[in-house]
């Protein structure tokens, strides 16, 4: 633990709530909360397993109706030929890259993943004693890797690898004909895991749909392992709720990890999740469509910023400026000498909290999180703005 580095993401987190306390109008763009509840439906499923609770212990793999809602579910993505046998829960997709990390890597491994990447993965790589292996994605490659980059990185014979499609922080979606360039390469190395950490599958927008590996090369699926969530999709992140469907060997692993850590996700939790999965889909469909709008408003808003430039996310609810025009330059006489500092006064002057890129790897960025109302997000925009209109 002596490793444990503080989180950049927290102390923004901090800060805006002191100043918050202190009576200031903060608008907050900072933490990825979905900030939608899921239908009705989900908590009248809790309250029936709330009044039949039997307390008892449940599967340590997840509940068969949960797992047969996720197959449901991952078949809508075009998913299919999973069984139970291949499927297994977490509290939380958290947990669950956790207890695979756990499983698939030795202390001294490889993990790879692209940069900019979510901040737990070089936490998870860290606590389990593994290496990281970076490659980078930065603006001017719309923060995507390339099928060489990937090539050259197999080549290394890394462990695992680690892919985040949508992406967050940068909310960017690969295309049908990106996913199987890169499936290709997968496929030419057959001594790497790949887990697909796709929380964000059902936040896809411009109509270019959801895209898998296995989809692309059915064979790589004998070592994918496809996560999931019912965090950000589902406005559940509360409940938590992980699935994963992968190789029976990999699912069993993780149940067993299971049974030695949580033994099983509570019933009356198992229940809302089966009410969503299974459900109508009409509150995810909607909060889609809401969200596409929101990333329009914010591109609209940051395309009026001189200097500022931002790949076009087509996914999640992220959007990931490069706004390393604005360094060297001074606000109210202080020095802008990078993306920390520049969260900070931009906080501190304009009552707007962002994460600084350098939490996910990339200093030329920040993470704007736009699930707010809209009058909210518009006013948080208005004030990044006047924030890069006043330096100097
Ligand atoms: N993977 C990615 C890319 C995420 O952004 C997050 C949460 O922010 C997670 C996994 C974890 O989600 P959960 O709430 O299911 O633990």
């Amino acid at each position: 633990m002596g490793h444990a580095k503080p989180s950049a993401i927290m102390a923004v987190a901090e800060k805006a709530k002191a100043l918050k306390a202190q009576g200031r109008d903060i608008i907050s763009f900072s933490i990825g909360v979905p900030n939608f509840l899921p239908g009705e439906h989900v908590y009248a499923a809790a309250r029936e397993a709330l009044a039949r609770d039997s307390g008892q212990y449940g599967s340590n793999r997840g509940a068969d109706a949960l797992l047969d809602a996720f197959l449901g579910h991952i078949e809508r993505l075009g998913l299919s030929g999973y069984t139970r046998r291949h499927c297994a829960t977490g509290v939380g997709a958290k947990h669950l890259l956790y207890n695979l990390a756990e499983a698939l890597l030795d202390p001294g491994d490889t993990i790879a993943f692209a940069t900019p990447y979510w901040t737990t993965y070089v936490d998870i790589a860290d606590i389990v004693g593994a290496k990281t292996l970076l490659l980078p994605a930065p603006a001017s490659q719309d923060y995507k890797i390339t099928p060489a980059q990937l090539d050259e990185a197999l080549a290394k014979k890394p462990k695992v690898y680690l892919f985040n499609n949508p992406s967050n922080p940068t909310g960017m979606v690969y295309t049908r004909d990106e996913i199987a360039a890169l499936a290709e390469v997968f496929a030419k190395h057959p001594d790497t895991w790949i887990i697909s950490d796709d929380i964000y599958n059902t936040l896809v927008f411009d109509g270019i749909g959801y895209h898998n590996i296995v989809n692309a090369r059915p064979e790589l699926r004998e070592r994918t392992v496809f996560v999931d969530s019912l965090s950000k999709t589902y406005g559940m992140p509360g409940w938590r709720v992980g699935l994963m469907a992968g190789p029976e060997v990999v699912a069993q692993a993780v149940t067993t990890l299971n049974s030695n850590h949580i033994t099983n996700l509570p019933e009356i939790v198992t229940a809302a999740a089966v009410a969503a999965l299974a459900g109508p889909q009409d509150v995810p469909q909607q909060k889609c469509r809401e969200f596409e709008a929101k990333r329009d408003i914010v591109l609209e808003a940051l395309a009026a910023i001189p200097g500022v430039k931002c790949p076009r996310p087509q996914g999640a609810f992220y959007v990931f400026p490069d706004i390393s025009c604005a360094f060297g330059k001074s606000h109210g006489g202080r020095l802008v000498a990078n993306d920390v500092e520049l969260c900070n006064l931009l906080l501190e002057a304009e009552g707007v909290a962002c994460v600084p890129g350098s939490a996910f790897g990339e200093p030329n960025a920040l993470r704007i999180s736009y699930t707010c109302p809209d009058a909210q997000l518009k006013e948080g925009l208005r004030r990044i703005q006047a924030f890069f209109a006043a330096l100097q």
